[in-house]
């Protein structure tokens, strides 16, 4: 735990959020500005700064991220229609959290590329 870390007080229930889904590995809750109608955040409850410092042993909570998005689209009602799933990593992909989260982002046709 990162106590400086916004996602990891969220994670371990020391700061409020719309929560959506949790297990032993991920929480989720809902973004506090949403790009869509749908927008929520899959976070690791351990803290890993980004996809550069994943390493071997987060193998397990990095694939529990896909499986809860595919729950968590189901719980609301958007695996049909369609959603999609982002890992910003680093400056050119515009990281501003640092603790690594997947983005699920659906409820309405999205464009793409975006940005
Ligand atoms: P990034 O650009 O790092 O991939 O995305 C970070 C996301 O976290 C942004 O979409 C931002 O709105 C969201 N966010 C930042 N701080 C908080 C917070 O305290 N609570 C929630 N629910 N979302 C946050
Ligand atoms: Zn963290």
């Amino acid at each position: 735990m990162e106590s400086a870390c916004i996602f990891c007080k969220i994670a371990a229930g020391e700061a409020s959020a719309a929560l959506v889904y949790q297990d032993e590995q991920v929480t989720a809750f809902r973004d506090i500005h949403p790009v869509a109608p749908t927008h929520i955040l899959i976070v690791p409850r351990r803290h890993i700064v980004s996809v550069n410092q994943a390493s071997a042993e987060d193998e397990a909570v990095l694939g529990r991220l896909f499986l809860a998005a595919g729950k968590i689209a189901a719980q609301e009602g958007i695996a049909l229609g369609g959603y999609r799933l982002i890992v910003n990593t680093n400056a050119h992909a515009g990281q501003t959290v640092f603790h690594l989260h997947m983005h699920l982002i659906g409820g309405q046709p999205l464009r793409y590329p975006m940005g």
